[in-house]
């Protein structure tokens, strides 16, 4: 039996203003408000049966494709069978989800990193539980973050977020330091990675007591506007923070699960292995999920306290994630983000070399973003602008989002599935959105 529901914009709005708390209300980035009604694959369908070419993923979360049909099989068998089973019980589906999931890691040297889960609700329930277990294994309390990184709503996260806007004038936990990151196109330290290791060292001499709990990283920083690790920046800052007693947690809640292309994980882009790992999002393809992935000695540091998230390990969740592990393995969406991401950056590229607002195209595989400037030599962003060209996406039926600190960078983060006709829509959209501020 359907639920009945009014499907009118009016009537949505009235109730969203009337019903929803303003911290719940306030986030529209469209002048004026839509509705989706279907989804399938990397297709959205309004209300009107007006389709678009989704190029956010409702935020990442669409990692295989709108409405999967295996993920949703998955899903709906086990939540006709047992829907929610607390953790006090003994369920299978999560225990081999955990293994497959362990399975996906490198094991290092010899083999012998032993990894263990801790399944969550969400991405930022992870986060506070990293910090938790890394300030608890190491004994030390000061965290170090990326300035423009963001890491989810809940207090601990908040206080490891360096975008203002994201956090709140609340007291925050303290015990945080905050590192510039080493963006390449505008980072405070310029081009390169070893200024900004230096940044670490002296941060941990000059902002904590010399010894840290660890340093929490974005392989590509989603929010903050698609800002990639250079090569050789997560292993050097891994040394320095461990020589000072800390671990590195690497948050993969954007860039896991095989979207940057080359690889299963943002942090294999360098040669180094976490201690401790962060997924959501993509991890459920909708459904509400997220894991803490821990070397087993450290996560071994909480095991004599209550620590109960009370839907972490649900069997319906753990389902659809288990799928979602399959559909990347058989349809080949690794593989197909990197060719794919690759063929829509070059596109980019073009459309960069003809529009001078375009100051930077990044990203690899499909996690891409162009980022818009008043002017290419002063790189001042240009947040008007950049909603403009928002706007004309939408009215070309294109869905993205708006990033980074200054909401001048467009970010495209599509279901994996994308494809290279999808990369002609997609490129052609682009070209009428610019073409139309700027000619
Ligand atoms: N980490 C990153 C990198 C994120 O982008 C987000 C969500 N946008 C989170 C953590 C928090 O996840 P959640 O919203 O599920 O709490």
């Amino acid at each position: 039996m359907a639920l009945d529901c009014d499907w009118t914009l009016e009537g949505t709005a009235r109730r969203r203003n009337r019903y929803y708390a303003a911290s719940q209300r306030k986030f529209v980035p469209y002048a004026d408000p839509m509705i989706f009604r279907k989804g399938s694959m990397q297709y959205l369908w309004d209300v009107a049966g007006g389709k678009y070419t989704d190029l956010l993923g409702m935020n990442v979360c669409i990692s295989v494709g709108h409405s999967h049909p295996t993920v949703v099989e998955a899903a709906m068998e086990q939540a006709r069978e047992l829907t929610h089973c607390t953790t006090m019980f003994y369920h299978p589906v999560p225990a081999h989800f955990a293994q497959e999931l362990t399975q996906t890691l490198p094991k290092g040297p010899g083999e012998a990193i032993e990894w263990v889960v801790h399944f969550t609700n969400s991405g930022g329930e992870a986060v506070d539980l990293s910090l938790n277990m890394a300030r608890g294994f190491t004994g030390h309390a000061d965290m170090l973050a990326l300035r423009t990184g963001y890491h989810g709503p809940t207090l601990g996260a908040q206080s490891v977020t360096g975008i203002a806007s994201f956090r709140h004038p609340v007291g925050m936990p303290g015990h945080v330091a905050f590192v510039a990151e080493p963006n390449q196109y505008r980072g405070v330290f310029g081009v390169g990675v070893a200024p900004y290791l230096d940044d670490i060292e002296s941060t941990i001499q000059s902002a904590t007591g010399g010894r840290v709990a660890g340093i929490i990283i974005e392989p590509v920083q989603g929010y903050g506007g698609i800002v990639e690790m250079p090569r050789g920046y997560l292993k050097g800052a891994a040394e320095i923070v461990r020589a000072a007693g800390g671990l590195l947690i690497i948050d993969e809640v954007q860039s896991g699960f095989g979207r940057t292309g080359d690889h299963m994980w943002g942090f294999q882009c360098d040669d180094v292995i976490p201690d401790i790992i962060i997924m959501a999002k993509g991890i459920g393809n909708g459904f509400p999920l997220g894991a803490v992935i821990a070397r087993k000695n450290i996560a071994e540091a909480m095991a004599d306290r209550f620590m109960f998230h009370t839907y972490g390990a649900n069997p319906t969740s753990c389902a659809a994630g288990r799928a979602v592990l399959q559909v990347i393995g058989e349809e080949g969406l690794q593989e197909n983000s990197r060719v794919v991401g690759a063929a829509l950056l070059e596109r980019l590229k073009d459309l960069q070399s003809r529009y001078g607002s375009i100051g930077d195209v990044r990203g690899r595989g499909l996690m891409l973003a162009i980022e818009i400037v008043k002017d290419r030599r002063t790189k001042e962003p240009d947040p008007n602008l950049t909603m403009r060209v928002f706007e004309n996406c939408r009215a070309g039926k294109l869905v993205l989002s708006k990033s980074g600190p200054h909401r001048s960078v467009l970010r495209m983060v599509p279901p994996m599935c994308l494809n290279f006709d999808d990369v002609e829509t997609v490129s052609d959209g682009l070209e009428r959105a610019f073409a139309a501020v700027e000619n």
